[in-house]
């Protein structure tokens, strides 16, 4: 299963989430239909629509847009994602409900409030409402979102980005009615009362000071197998959710392959005024300068892949000399058909990615710490994180299966409860001594929090005393002593795999 996250804003990225369902769900076809009897993942699986074997996908969306309006919180970009993946949105404006009436908007313009500009329709206020009442009841954006979700049942997981009001404002380059040269106004006043017209300096996210990112935001991107940035607009939407402290360090950290999908096509934005806002930020319009905006992971940036459309396939040489994995392929989401395509060439590029990157492992020989179970699992994340540089065995355990004692310098992979390759170490160093000669350094380094070497046997021995030892050892009897030989190494974590 591969668990997916997805940088969205609001149409582009609710569009291409869209066909990423839809392609992990014909994958899941597939698997079923190669595997009649299904395996024990399949059982597992989630019970949400789109939840199969292929996939688990998390969608962390841009609230840089929310605003106040008529006393009521509106979330324009996770109601665009919320009702395009959940069935209710309207297909020709991108955004808002079907059918719908303005009879509520036109009648608080009758009382001279609202924002003339910005219409609500009846039926999509009632989504407003029921958020706002469930904010003003103490809920987090977070809970409210979960909650709206219930209905609408998107078969992804919606997380806004941050729970604190973040807003994107624009200060005017020059006076607009009745606004001030230098004023800030609201990003959605300029973007929808505007469309982008009106010449601004730069884009301020206020309330970013007190803004953390939302429970479950940066573990999305850490545990995923693969991050997305979808064709969002890369300033006010990816570039917003990438303000947020911690969210870009994550991405930076994560072992997931993060591919990213350009929203610009031959030199313009395909729909909407993204160019404009790159120019205020001072980016070129065009698939490669978006590219190396972000920039490769390699250096200071975010991406590992970056896909461009088929007719800026010349942007491809430049991205890869930046150290950006590129290919072109068509990029309009002209359907959900065409969507998904998008999304398969995203998880064909970051397979390719993960094969390319561990040609070797395999050839490697296994390290296997414990047997599999809660003392692997503890061993193995010790090892994962760092904390784990040394490890105790009995010689005569090398003797089981013939194993030869380790060479310094050799390197294993280590596998966790599920024989799953989960990380590469290095053999730093290698004594065999007795039992009762083992120093509190040694000790220490075991990464299981000894902090005495007394601690550190009593330990051990219920470990080698243990039913699966001696029955590994095939000696029922077996005990160790301050004259047992063991072999004490260290070694270094050289690199954490990416989950298959
Ligand atoms: P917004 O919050 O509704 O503005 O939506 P997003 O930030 O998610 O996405 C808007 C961006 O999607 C626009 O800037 C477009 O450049 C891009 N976009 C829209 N349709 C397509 C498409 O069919 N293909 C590609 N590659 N990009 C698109
Ligand atoms: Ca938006």
């Amino acid at each position: 299963m591969t668990r997916v996250t997805v940088l969205a804003g609001g149409v582009g990225g609710a569009r291409f989430t869209r066909g990423l369902l839809q392609q992990l769900a014909s994958d899941d076809e597939r698997i079923a239909a190669n595997d009649p009897f299904g395996g024990p993942e399949r059982a597992l699986a989630g019970t949400s629509a789109h939840a199969g074997t292929a996939g688990e996908v998390t969608v962390i969306v841009n609230t840089g847009d929310d605003m106040w309006l008529d006393g009521l919180r509106i979330c324009p970009d996770l109601d665009t994602v919320m009702y395009t993946l959940g069935g209710g949105i309207s297909e020709e404006q991108g955004w808002g409900r079907p059918d719908e009436s303005r009879r509520t908007s036109a009648e608080i313009a009758a009382y001279g409030r609202g924002w003339s500009w910005f219409t609500l329709g009846d039926l999509d206020l009632a989504t407003h409402i029921v958020r706002t009442d469930l904010l003003r009841g103490g809920a987090t954006l977070s809970a409210a979102t979960e909650f709206l979700c219930r209905r609408w049942k998107p078969g992804a997981r919606l997380l806004p980005m941050s729970d604190q009001f973040v807003e994107t404002h624009v200060r005017l380059a020059a006076d607009a009615d009745e606004h001030r040269a230098g004023d800030l106004i609201h990003f959605e006043e300029w973007w929808v009362r505007y469309r982008a017209g009106q010449p601004v300096t730069e884009f301020v996210q206020v309330g970013l000071a007190d803004a953390v990112a939302a429970p479950g935001v940066i573990d999305a991107i850490l545990s995923a197998d693969l991050v997305i940035l979808p064709p969002s607009n890369p300033v006010v939407s990816v570039g917003t959710i990438l303000s947020i402290p911690g969210i870009r360090e994550a991405l930076r950290a994560t072992t997931a392959r993060v591919v990213g999908i350009s929203p610009i096509i031959s030199g313009a934005a395909v729909r909407g005024m993204a160019d404009t806002c790159l120019t205020t930020i001072g980016v070129e319009t065009s698939a490669l300068a978006v590219g190396l905006h972000y920039g490769s992971r390699q250096r200071d940036g975010v991406l590992d892949a970056w896909l461009v459309d088929e007719t800026d396939a010349d942007a491809v040489p430049a991205l890869e000399a930046a150290g950006i994995r590129s290919t072109a392929v068509p990029l309009w989401m002209s359907d959900v058909a065409a969507t998904a395509q998008i999304a398969a060439e995203a998880l064909r590029i970051a397979a390719d990615l993960t094969a390319a990157a561990h040609p070797a492992t395999h050839d490697l020989p296994i390290a296997e710490f414990a047997f599999p179970g809660p003392l692997r699992d503890q061993l193995v994340a010790a090892i994962l994180d760092g904390s784990k540089t040394s490890t105790t065995s009995t010689l005569i355990e090398y003797g089981i299966e013939d194993e030869p004692l380790p060479v310094i310098g050799s390197r294993q992979v280590v596998i966790d409860s599920a024989g799953r390759p989960v990380a590469i170490i290095e053999t730093t160093g290698m004594r065999v001594v007795r039992l009762g000669a083992v120093d509190l350094d040694h000790a220490r380094a075991e990464g299981e929090g000894y902090d005495s070497v007394a601690a550190w046997r009593v330990g051990h021995e219920s470990f080698w005393h243990s039913d699966d030892m001696r029955a590994y050892l095939g000696d029922p009897a077996f005990t160790v002593t301050d004259d047992t030989e063991v072999v004490l190494e260290r070694l270094r974590l050289i690199e954490v795999l990416p989950r298959a």
